[in-house]
């Protein structure tokens, strides 16, 4: 192992995942003030323009249900980006995400 490796610290786990790896750097999308739902994402998406979907891991769209093992992310209808609305944090992204009709 190289030692960039041990030096990235508490996040080492990250790089286990490989959508971690595509979102490389860190980005996160933006929020309008005092607003919870004006997301703004990185590629210029806003909910009236494309909106975004709840999703799995994988960028996916799906049922956020209280049986489904859902994990608070949503993807970007535009560019793919795959955000955590807790955090806000792009972790991942997927260019064809497959959505409910
Ligand atoms: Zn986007």
């Amino acid at each position: 192992m190289s030692p960039n490796y041990y030096s990235l610290g508490r996040d080492t786990h990250y790089w286990l995942n490989p959508l971690y790896f595509m979102a490389k750097p860190k980005e996160y999308i933006s929020k309008e003030a005092g607003w919870e739902d004006a997301w703004i994402c990185i590629c210029g998406n806003t909910p009236p323009d494309g909106g975004f979907y709840p999703c799995d891991s994988e960028g996916n769209e799906m049922e956020p249900t209280i049986e489904s093992d859902w994990d608070n992310l949503y993807v970007c209808a535009d560019c793919g980006r795959i955000i955590n609305q807790d955090t806000l944090e792009v972790i991942g992204r997927n260019p064809h995400p497959k959505m409910l009709v």
